[in-house]
Formats: C-alpha cells, sequence, structure tokens
C-alpha cells in the first residue's frame, strides 16, 4: 500500500496552512507595501531592448556578479563587505535558518514581527523563540537582553523598521543586542527607503551583524530579488547552501538597468515619505483611530471601540473596494490593528473617506 501524506509527512505539515495571499481582484490592493509606481517607460524601454539580447536558452548568471557590483554601488556596501543575492530576501531568511538546522541553535525574534522568521523555523523543525515589543512597539530592552543571555540564539532576526508596527529600533538598543549575542544578529532592513537612518555601519562592530535588504518595497516587487550584506566569514559559508541558479535571467538584467538609473525610484520614495506624514495627520484626526508612528511605507493603526478592526477591514474591502491587512489575531499585542500600505495621495484620500463613512 502506498504511503499517504499523513503517513510520511511531519504533522504540523499536515495541520499546517499555506501562507494565504488575499485575493484581491479588482481591489485597490494596499495590503502588501507593495509600490502605487508603475516602472517610467523609458526604463520599461531600456530592459525590453537588453532583454531582446539575452539568451534564455542559456542558465543564469550563477554568481550575479555583475548585478552585485550595482548593488554595492547603489547601496554604499563597503569594499570589505560580501554580498548574496537571493529570490526575495524570504529566500535568504530561509537559507539562513536553514543554516541552523542541526546545530541545536534556536532562531530569535521580537514579537510581532515578520512572520516568515518563525514559520520557515518551524517548517525547518528549527527552534523559535521571541521576546514581546513593549505595548508602544519599542523594545523591551532588559527583557530581550537578558532572554539573549540565556538562551544563546544562534540566529537573532531585527526588523528595523519593523513589520508589522512601523517604527525603527533603537539604535543603541541594537548595539547592546550585538554586544551580548554570541550568533548570528541579522538586521532586516526592508524598509530603510522610508527610514530616516539605516544600520549599514553597524557591521563594522562584529563579524556576526549581516544586513538584510530587498527591493521588493521600493516598486521591484515582482522582480523578486533580496540581498545579505556581511563578512565574507559568513557569506562565504551561507552562500554554499544558495541554489546555484536562484535569480532568474530576467530579473538579473532588469535590475542592473533600474540601479543604473534609480532617480525614478528614488523619488516615488520620497513620494511615498510626503504621502505617509500626510496619511498619519489624516489618520490622527479620526476620533476612533489611533496611528503608530512609521518609517516605513504602510501605518499601523489601533482602532478604538466601539468600532473593531475586523469589521472595519471587512467594510472596507465590500463596501470600497479596498484591501488593507487586519492584524487583530496575529498577537495580542496587536489587538483590533490594521495595517495599512501608504498608496499615491489619491489613494489615501480615498482610504480617509472611506474610513470616516464607515465609523461616522
Ligand atoms: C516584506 C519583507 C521581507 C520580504 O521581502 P522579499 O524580499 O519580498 O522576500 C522581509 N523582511 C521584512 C521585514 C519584510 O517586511
Amino acid at each position: 500500500m502506498l504511503y499517504s501524506p499523513e503517513l510520511l509527512l511531519p504533522e504540523d505539515v499536515i495541520t499546517g496552512e499555506a501562507y494565504k495571499v488575499p485575493e484581491s481582484t479588482g481591489l485597490l490592493k494596499l495590503d502588501a507595501m507593495e509600490s502605487p509606481f508603475a516602472w517610467p517607460s523609458n526604463l520599461t524601454e531600456s530592459i525590453a531592448s537588453k532583454i531582446d539580447e539575452m539568451a534564455f536558452n542559456r542558465y543564469p548568471s550563477a554568481g550575479a556578479e555583475a548585478l552585485k557590483a550595482s548593488i554595492k554601488r547603489y547601496f554604499n556596501v563597503p569594499e570589505d563587505v560580501d554580498v548574496m543575492l537571493g529570490n526575495g530576501s524570504d529566500e535568504l531568511i530561509q537559507i539562513l535558518i536553514m543554516a541552523m538546522a542541526g546545530s541545536g541553535k534556536s532562531v530569535f525574534s521580537i514579537e510581532p514581527t515578520f512572520v516568515m522568521y518563525k514559520v520557515i523555523a518551524e517548517w525547518l523543525g528549527v527552534s523559535y523563540e521571541a521576546v514581546p515589543l513593549r505595548e508602544d512597539f519599542f523594545l523591551d530592552i532588559q527583557a530581550t537582553l537578558a532572554q539573549i543571555q540565556a538562551t544563546q540564539p544562534g540566529l537573532i532576526f531585527l526588523a528595523t523598521p519593523n513589520n508589522p508596527t512601523g517604527n525603527l529600533l533603537d539604535e543603541q538598543a541594537l548595539v547592546s543586542i550585538i554586544q551580548v549575542a554570541k550568533g548570528l544578529v541579522v538586521i532586516d532592513e526592508a524598509y530603510t527607503a522610508y527610514a530616516s537612518s539605516d544600520a549599514l555601519h553597524l557591521l563594522s562592530l562584529s563579524p556576526n551583524v549581516l544586513i538584510l535588504r530587498t527591493l521588493s518595497k521600493i516598486g521591484l516587487a515582482g522582480l523578486r530579488l533580496g540581498m545579505l550584506f556581511g563578512s565574507s566569514l559568513w557569506v562565504q559559508q551561507l552562500d554554499k547552501m544558495r541554489l546555484p541558479y536562484n535569480l532568474n535571467a530576467f530579473s538579473q538584467a532588469a535590475a542592473i538597468e533600474i540601479l543604473e538609473k534609480p532617480q525614478a525610484f528614488q523619488e516615488q520614495a520620497s513620494l511615498l515619505v510626503d504621502a505617509r506624514e500626510r496619511l498619519q495627520n489624516q489618520l490622527r484626526q479620526l476620533p476612533s483611530f489611533e496611528p503608530f508612528p512609521s518609517e516605513a511605507n504602510f501605518i499601523t493603526v489601533r482602532v478604538k471601540a466601539p468600532f473593531q478592526a475586523k469589521e472595519v477591514f471587512s467594510a472596507l474591502r465590500d463596501q470600497h473596494g479596498i484591501l488593507i491587512k487586519c492584524l487583530d489575531g496575529g498577537h495580542p499585542l496587536l489587538e483590533n490593528c490594521l495595517r495599512i500600505t501608504v498608496g499615491t495621495q489619491d489613494q489615501c484620500d480615498r482610504v480617509i473617506a472611506a474610513i470616516s463613512e464607515i465609523t461616522s
């Protein structure tokens, strides 16, 4: 008799669920931190002409050296820092956690944070531990340091600005974590383009600091391109676990073109920062909404009684055609919270008008 999935697979696979991407056809999509802007047409033309010359019958460049050089230039990565590229930073997170499997060491993060750290650790059978943030979503640094010293995890993920809370973690706190940690400290900077500071310089503090970035949140989500910056001591080891052709030829070519002419994307980022500040002010004026500070291209808000986050979320989607993210139920600290991706000013105005109507 054949083995059934139930016989062969671990129970958490059988009872678990796939990462759900909600249906968004026909909706204004403000749920996933995508850029609202299309690529400039001169750029799509120059990418198209590059594609004309490409040999898609061949495997892509395995080391992606040309793209790595563009990335180092664009992100001002110091000469002695190594780069590893992934099919989105999700893949790099997966490789980092895969590296821990069998080491007996755990993966550590704060909570709430980016869910893939925990999801991937669970799929790979690596133990995962987390320390809750404070109610205001900033680090409880005493508890965090105590836990790290007690368990000395192999891998620490710190997202800053954090998703889904939006705030930048305090740099002094990051430094103190780096000082006590014996394992790898990965600073996940998916939203740096929208933040007032970044942590790249912390690489110089320890060879065990790694910086994770992505092009997804600055208008290139479809390319699937993430990057890890760090000492060759670690990057050379981790790169052994990367699949040889993880970056397709199209994404490599398009990213090189874009990083050569990045002005349009930088302008879009600055428009979104303006739109975020404007949206933040408008949300503050709504009596039933409490927005949290954000240095990312989204704003997390708490809905106040008598309104419920779930109801506002459904009304936005079903009556106003706007898809945002309902965070309620994801973590106790996120009770009655919603996450709104910053769109164009017009799109933000639509959100404000709809929320005002729903909560009037
Ligand atoms: C979106 C996000 C990622 C994943 O980005 P991809 O490069 O698209 O895989 C990683 N970390 C954080 C904190 C994110 O918000």
